[in-house]
Formats: structure tokens, sequence, C-alpha cells
């Protein structure tokens, strides 16, 4: 695949290749709410106690999908707006699979394929499945077109896909043919990084033969991870009726456990990067962990603001979130830095490298940059250096569309194809001025929605 744009962003603050896992904590702080789902439907009683993988609540706008206990525990609904808190947690042996567990949404009698699809559903593993174009969490009882299964990710500073693949290539492996047994002759597009590393070819080996997997290779470049980039480089047209599923690796991982072992998927591997934190590493964490309990040992700086998530699309966590929310990938820690550089623009530049090459760093050894959330210099007009465009993948003219959602020109913004942005956030990281461009187009496809397209949906 040869996608236009990206950037190799370099940036220091990368988790190492190395896991490590938490200590068990004592209460977990379960959020309510994630990116897409939010668990309304409350399945426990306060102070019942619960055991380790019982759905606690469930998603009824999203097939009631599960929020599982990661462990035993004693639930307490009040103690924590926004959250369900386990207190007296304990690490008890796991439970298997409990047939009769209530997922309103699904028939039971949907013969094998039907059975594993729901299985996935109660175990905590269908979540980890995405529409390719629209994120949304697929229907359990649709038929996709094709499935994009990736074990890239690109974002700085995000849990890389390899560190999970390389100690489990044959879970890895039996969780792809889990896959394919959902599938009837869709292919699988296997998305593997285009360099040669023995990872890669041991991947390669393992699944020749395999003829319903399609490999494709992708640049190391951000943001060629993106699903929607790669349903379109691999021509895969949005279709409502026929979807394009997509999973990355840890999915697969969780679809092996959850059918070969019938375990719930409770843990996951998360990445604790950037540079306020003193080592980065990958996490194997749960949801509900206390975040300042995975922080603050770690970090020895003293004003930091924490994101969920990468740096370049993670959202700030708000002080009344406790917990790991049931989505988290990773934490990224950046140095809050508040003081305003006077005239930073024209200054040389000899520590600070840019898209732009001009600052004195162009002349060194490349070198990873330290980020901190300062601006670098004031926010100005856009000085039509083009930057945004030549790195944009999506093939649009964020300097243009940014023009015209200023001058509340929706109907032309919406002629300029801002709906093929895939909100990666790379040409608010290079534009020099410092323009929260994805920000501003977030919030432009959903005003576009609303004023232009608002009779639509009713009629
Ligand atoms: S316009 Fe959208 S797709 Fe293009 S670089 Fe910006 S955020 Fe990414
Ligand atoms: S990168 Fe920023 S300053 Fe340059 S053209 Fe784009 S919006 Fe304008």
């Amino acid at each position: 695949m040869k996608p236009r744009g990206g950037y190799n962003i370099r940036v220091a603050g990368r988790p190492a290749g190395a896991v490590e896992a938490l200590p068990e904590p004592d209460t977990l702080y379960l959020p309510l709410r994630s990116r897409r789902f939010n668990f309304s439907e409350i399945c426990v009683k306060d102070g019942e106690r619960c055991g380790p993988g019982h759905a606690i609540a469930k998603d009824p706008e999203n097939y009631f999908v599960p929020l599982l206990a990661p462990r035993a525990g004693t639930v307490r609904l009040d103690a924590v707006e926004g959250h369900i808190v386990l207190e007296d947690v304990a690490k008890l042996p796991e439970e298997t699979y409990h047939p009769d567990d209530d997922l309103p949404h699904v028939p039971k009698d949907l013969g094998s394929s039907g059975m594993k699809r729901y299985k996935l559903l109660a175990l905590g593993a269908w979540q980890f499945l995405h529409d390719a174009h629209t994120n949304a969490l697929p229907d359990p009882f649709d038929t996709p077109s094709a499935v994009i299964a990736s074990t890239i990710r690109l974002e700085p500073f995000l849990a890389r896909g390899d560190v999970q693949v390389r100690k489990r290539l044959v879970n890895f492996t039996r969780g792809l043919e889990h896959l394919q047994a959902l599938l009837e002759y869709q292919p699988i597009h296997l998305i593997l990084p285009e360099v040669d590393s023995d990872l890669a070819s041991r991947v390669r080996d393992t699944l020749r033969g395999h003829a319903w997997v399609n490999i494709t290779y992708v640049p190391l470049r951000y943001p060629f991870d993106n699903f929607a980039l790669l349903a379109r480089g691999l021509g895969l047209k949005y279709d409502a009726n026929s979807p394009v599923w997509a999973i990355n690796s840890e999915g697969i991982l969780a679809m092996d456990r959850a059918l070969t072992m019938s375990h719930p998927c409770t843990v996951r591997l998360i990445s604790l990067g950037g540079p306020a934190v003193d080592e980065p590493k990958h996490l194997k964490a749960m949801p509900g962990y206390p975040i300042r309990a995975i922080i603050d040992p770690r970090t020895s700086s003293e004003s930091i603001r924490v994101l969920n998530g990468g740096g370049l699309t993670g959202d700030t966590v708000l002080e009344d979130q406790l917990g790991l929310d049931a989505e988290c990938t990773g934490l990224t820690v950046l140095p809050e830095h508040t003081e305003r550089e006077f005239l930073g623009f024209v200054r040389p530049g000899s520590d600070r490298r840019s898209y732009s090459r001009c600052f004195l760093s162009t002349l060194r050894a490349p070198a990873a940059e330290r980020l901190t959330t300062a601006l670098k210099g004031e926010r100005r007009p856009c000085v039509s250096c083009n930057f945004c465009e030549e790195v944009c993948p999506a093939g649009i003219m964020p300097h243009l569309i940014h023009k015209l959602l200023y001058q509340d020109e929706l109907e032309q913004a919406e002629l300029t194809r801002i709906d093929l942005c895939v909100e990666c956030g790379l040409c608010s990281f290079v534009c020099p001025s410092k323009i929260d461009l994805r920000r501003e187009f977030i919030d432009g496809k959903q005003l576009i929605q609303e004023e232009l397209h608002s009779e639509e949906v009713e009629a």
C-alpha cells in the first residue's frame, strides 16, 4: 500500500518493549463511560459481592456490551459519581463462561457462529472490534464485507502492536482462525509493517497456507495505522449494510482467550508514555485501576497533564475520573508548561525539531524531541505554509477548511470534504501557528450534521 501524507514523528518518551504487571489493587474505580460506551444499565446492587468476570453494567445503545468486574469485590454504587467502585478486591481463580448470562440483544439459537459471537460479547472480547469507517461497535449479527486485522500502532506513545504478538504468536494465529470461523468467505486483510523484521517473517511463515489472509504492508508513518485510512487504501468502500470490521492485535488475542479458554477479557496491555514518565513502559492493567497509583510512583515532574490515549488524539483525563476506563489503550503524561515564551517563533531553535525544518536543530543528527503541553509561541493566524496539506493522509486541505469554518461557511466546508478527515491530529501537530485544526474539524463535522442534515435524520 502506498498511502499519501503521514509523518514519522520523533518524540522522546515512547515505551520500550518490556511489559510490567501492576501490583494487585485494593479498590477498583470503574468509570461508566468510555470513548464509545455508556454503561448506563447497572446489573449489580450496592453492597453485593461480585465475582471476577461478572457483568456489572451494560451499554443498551451498543448491543448490551458488558462492563466486566476484573476482580472479585464488594460493589459500591454511590461512592464516586460516574463510577462503580469495587472494594476489598480479591484475585480469585477465573470462572469460565456463563452461557445463561442475560444479553437481551442476542437470540441464543443461532448455530455455531452465532454462539461464538454471543460468547465474545459476554466475555468482553467483542468490544475490541470497530467499524473501520465509523469506529462504531459492529452489530454482532451483521455480516461484514471484509475484516482488517492490524498489528501496527503508530501514535506516540501508545502500546505497540508487536509487543503483544511477539511472545504470543501461537495465540495470535489461533485468534485469527477464530475470527475467520465467524465469517463466510470474506477476506481478512492482515496489516504488517513495511520493514524487515524478525517478527514480520515469523508471522508470514506461520500464516503460510492460510489462503483467507491477505497480507498488506504499510510504511511506519503516523497515522497509517488508522482503520478508515487502511480501508480506503485497500479499496473497501463504506456500506452501512455490509460494514468493514477492524481489529488490532490485542483484540485478536482477546478472541483467542474468549473462544479457546472461555475466560473473560478483563486485563489489557496499556502504554505508560510521554516525557514526564521516568521510565516509559507497557503495563498489564485492568479497567478501574486507580490512575494516580499508576502515575505517581513513575513521574518526578510536579506539574503534569495526563491524556487518556496517545499524544495526538488522547483526551485530557479530568479530575473526576479515578480509574482506567474499559477502552483505555494507554496513558500519556506530559510536563505542564505554563510559561509563555517571549517571541518564541524568532528563536533559532537549536533544541527544537519541527516539521518546518526552519530551526537550527535541523542541522544536527535527528533526535527525539521532549514534548510539553506548551504551544512554543503564541497561537497565530494561518501563514499559508501548506504543511498541514502536505502531511494530511486524507488528501484534503486543512488550511482551507479552517478558513471556511472560521467564516461559518458550512456548505463550502462540506464541499471541500471535511467528512474525509480521520481526526488523526497530524495537521495540528505540524502547524507552526499552533492552530488546533483537529478539534475544529471534529466540531465542524458535528455542526454540519446538526445544521445541514438534521432534517434528513428526522425524516
Ligand atoms: S485534516 Fe484530519 S485527516 Fe488530515 S491531518 Fe488533519 S486531522 Fe488528520
Ligand atoms: S500548517 Fe497551519 S499555518 Fe500552515 S497552512 Fe496549515 S493551518 Fe496554515
